[in-house]
């Protein structure tokens, strides 16, 4: 689908007014807490307390509950518990079924049905695993996870195997023997800390893991995984901000899927990181009924901008087991990136890749721009889908004299 502009004398289509409401940025309000005070509203600790997880406690507030979520709320705490902060649940339409907040975090039953190409571990983090808790599978980079809690937990988590231990993985991270492997291995230059979510931990308890990360004198670099100020942008303090600057450089790449998670409180608790001088990624995961359209995918990427975060990978979804529901094809994604790319400003078209299924890393899917290439030339075309040649040589020195004739081109 591509988004048009208005011209004069016509009237905007409604794809046009749909993509300028998703722009806007709205707060989540206090929906059935409006009689909480401030202070508890606003306070993390609050919120996590008050998290909706009982199929109980969800249908009282919706009623509208269909019987796939009836059922998947049900069952939900022996796969993967079902948690909902109070802000994060004001974010759903409980009169839309196909509401896209709905479907990433409201249990479905869909998620007790696994086809025979899923996987508990699709990315192998298990088999590359040298010490509980720390995962090294590319050359200069180690994922070090730190907990198996989350402020909400996300129906298509890569991790569910482990995240809430609904399952009874009985996640136990050992930080003395993550760091310590870390410290024997020159090689590590990055460590990534995620879980489950690494910014429920207290400051104090993070100032410390931190500071012993940052003792090491070949970790360069820093970064932090998290879905917190998407599901619980009240954790952002300025307190919090003011611990993780002294780590610089230290990177944090959140976690967002669709515009209408980019509220005001979001939007500003984003402020309050990159105010503390960190740079913010996005990750965000390809969903089906989520954000698999490109007027929802092009206002997302423009909003995160507006947010001050790069967005930087879409992932196609994971073939965890029982996500067959909530993923759509590769066909979708590429048909999305092909209408981001040269159709909006470069720094918001993030990468589109495959987790490869079985472990291996990250695959960057592109559409294809190169149509052909061959000793002397290459065959390009651009995103309005003009052609062009771009002259070579084979050993890379740019020919002189402009080649005389295509010779059957070489498929890429
Ligand atoms: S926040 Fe991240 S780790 Fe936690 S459930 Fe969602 S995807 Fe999984």
């Amino acid at each position: 689908m591509h988004i048009e502009t208005s011209s004069e004398g016509s009237e905007e289509p409604p794809s046009f007014s749909i993509f300028k409401s998703f722009k806007e940025f709205r707060s989540a309000g206090r929906g059935f807490w409006s009689d909480i005070a401030d202070s508890d509203w606003n306070n993390w600790h609050w919120q996590l307390k008050h998290r909706i997880t009982s199929v109980e406690q969800l249908q009282r507030l919706m009623p509208t509950l269909t019987p796939e979520e009836y059922a998947g709320a049900t069952l939900a705490n022996h796969k993967l518990a079902l948690a909902i902060t109070p802000y994060f649940f004001n974010l759903i339409d409980p009169a839309d079924e196909n509401c896209p907040i709905r479907w990433q975090v409201i249990p479905r039953v869909e998620e007790t049905h696994t086809a025979a190409w899923e996987m508990t571990d699709p990315c192998g983090e298990d088999s590359h695993s040298p010490v509980p808790g720390l995962v090294h599978r590319y050359p200069d980079r180690v994922l070090f996870l730190v907990t198996d809690r989350c402020a909400a937990y996300c129906r298509y988590c890569t991790r569910s195997r482990l995240v809430s231990n609904a399952s009874g993985y009985d996640f136990h991270p050992h930080f003395d023997q993550q760091i310590e492997y870390i410290r024997k291995t020159p090689t590590v230059r990055d460590v990534l800390l995620s879980g489950g979510d690494p910014l429920l931990f207290s400051d104090e308890k993070l100032d410390h893991l931190l500071s012993r990360l940052r003792e090491i004198p070949h970790v360069e670099f820093l970064r932090i995984g998290t879905r917190i100020p998407i599901f619980l942008p009240q954790r952002i303090t300025p307190q919090l901000c003011a611990m993780l600057r002294k780590y610089h450089p230290l990177f944090v790449s959140i976690h967002s899927n669709h515009p209408r998670e980019l509220t005001t409180e979001a939007r500003d608790a984003l402020g309050r990181l990159a105010d503390a001088g960190i740079p913010l990624g996005n990750q965000s995961v390809l969903l089906r009924n989520v954000n698999d359209d490109v007027v929802v995918m092009k206002a997302h990427v423009q909003k995160l901008l507006m947010c001050r975060v790069k967005p930087y990978y879409v992932y196609q979804c994971d073939l965890i087991s029982g996500s067959a529901h909530l993923r759509t094809s590769v066909k979708k994604g590429l048909e999305i990136m092909e209408q981001l790319r040269g159709h909006t400003t470069g720094y918001a078209v993030p990468q589109y890749v495959i987790d490869a299924p079985g472990g291996g890393g990250k695959v960057p899917v592109n559409p294809d721009y190169v149509l052909s290439r061959n000793h002397e030339r290459a065959v390009i075309r651009n995103y309005g889908g003009k052609v062009f040649e771009y002259p070579e040589a084979a050993d890379g020195t740019p020919l002189l004299a402009k080649p005389l004739e295509i010779e059957e081109p070489e498929l890429v």
